[in-house]
């Protein structure tokens, strides 16, 4: 199943709150509010393939439809599993009626361990296969059976032996349709990485996700036409739409990548000295200023800090009194990409810049915006969830 990725400019398709039910070695498993209809369409689509009809094929039906998306689990944490191995950092991972996602933090540029981590989803299936079928070819002998024939007939027949041999079949399928060289498949993943190497990863990514889109359309099609199938229209759907958005993540990304921050710095007349007044900090209003002593970063004071001692009496206290001493700071030619990721993982909503050990200025989390506007056809959108993300920081500190 696709592997989506946490990060900035990145939303999921469907924006409903998901629960958390279960938590499996320090990750999340969280079911999204449209797994209900997987029952629904239990009755629709499943009724149909089942052997007869009646209680015990639909009783059978959701047995076996719980039984696969154990499966679809067990492929998900095989991602996780070899995400944490490459020290990349798993927020949860998700089943709704379209399948599972393992949601993660940016994985890392080097395409040797995506490629790896997008091949251990299928693998954990194949795992299972292999574990399966001593089982099964057990159960088969017992029920007298002399040839795979005999195994195939009992797929969806609403029996112990149908149920083994139907999870078998189940993840078959994951694995063929995971390892499609439609992006954001598994398979996808892997044919990015190829390409990669070949052409870059801007271009990798768009030929990766023109592919991708191609071979949803055609799984659109054969869906709607021949399958008559609700869960892979909707599986087609979703690969379009995660295509779409991951290409324009890496078009954003590859852009931040070549910004440097020293263009998006604000000089604020060279920051303020340590022993000022406190009262000095407030003209031109509440802001993260930097303080500096001979042109060199000293200390900074937050804006949070200042609204607090605002409450207090001010009179008679220094900047230095309430600065953050030694904070960090980033080099006038680190490239904006870098920045976001280390404000992200420090949850730092500013940070001064420095040349050559001198201060240059300041940067803001909010120049993120006005950057996402350069690069983004649509600004709002993307930046949105990096806001939101960031005032919840603020409002919990
Ligand atoms: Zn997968």
């Amino acid at each position: 199943m696709p592997l989506e990725i946490a990060g900035m400019d990145r939303y999921p398709p469907l924006m409903m709150r998901s629960w958390t039910v279960a938590r499996v070695s320090g990750i999340d498993v969280r079911l999204h509010p449209t797994f209900a209809f997987v029952f629904l369409w239990v009755l629709i689509d499943w009724r149909r393939v089942g052997a007869g009809n009646g209680g015990s094929s639909i009783a059978f039906s959701v047995i076996l439809v719980l039984l696969i998306f154990t499966c679809v689990l067990l492929h998900e944490f095989g991602h996780a599993f070899m995400a944490r191995q490459h020290g990349v950092r798993v927020h949860d991972v998700s089943l709704s009626a379209i399948g599972g996602v393992a949601r993660m933090e940016q994985l890392p540029e080097e395409s040797r361990a995506e490629v790896l981590i997008a091949l251990s989803g299928p693998a954990a299936n194949l795992a299972f296969i292999i574990a399966m079928a001593p089982i099964v070819l057990l159960a088969g002998v017992v029920s007298g059976f002399s040839s795979l024939e005999d195994y195939a007939t009992t797929v969806f027949e609403p029996s112990p032996i149908g149920l083994l041999t139907t999870l078998l079949y189940a993840n078959v399928l994951i694995i063929v349709f995971n390892v499609l060289p439609a992006f954001p498949m598994d398979g996808g993943r892997v044919f990015r990485a190829a390409l990669t190497s070949a052409v870059g990863r801007e271009m990798g990514t768009r030929i990766a996700v023109v592919v991708g889109q191609a071979f949803a359309v055609v799984l659109l099609l054969f869906s709607i036409f021949v399958a008559q199938s609700v869960i892979l229209v909707l599986l087609s759907v979703f690969v379009i739409v995660v295509a779409y958005g991951e290409e324009r993540a890496v078009r954003v990304e590859s852009a931040m990548r070549r910004m440097r921050v020293g263009q998006f710095a604000l000089w604020d007349s060279g920051g303020i000295g340590p022993n000022q007044p406190l009262t000095n900090a407030l003209r031109g209003g509440l802001r993260d200023i930097t303080v500096t002593e001979g042109g060199r970063v000293v200390g900074v004071l937050w804006r949070n800090r200042l609204l607090a001692e605002l409450g207090r009496t001010v009179s008679g206290r220094t900047v230095g009194d309430v600065m953050e001493r030694d904070p960090i700071t980033v080099d006038i030619d680190m490239p904006i990409y870098d920045v976001h990721q280390l404000m992200e993982e420090q949850d730092l909503w500013a940070v001064p810049v420095i040349e050559s050990g001198m201060y240059r200025g300041i940067f803001t989390g909010d120049r993120f915006l006005h950057i996402y506007s350069q690069l983004s056809p649509d600004p709002v959108q993307a930046a949105r969830h990096f806001i939101e993300r960031r005032l919840l920081a603020r409002l919990r500190a």
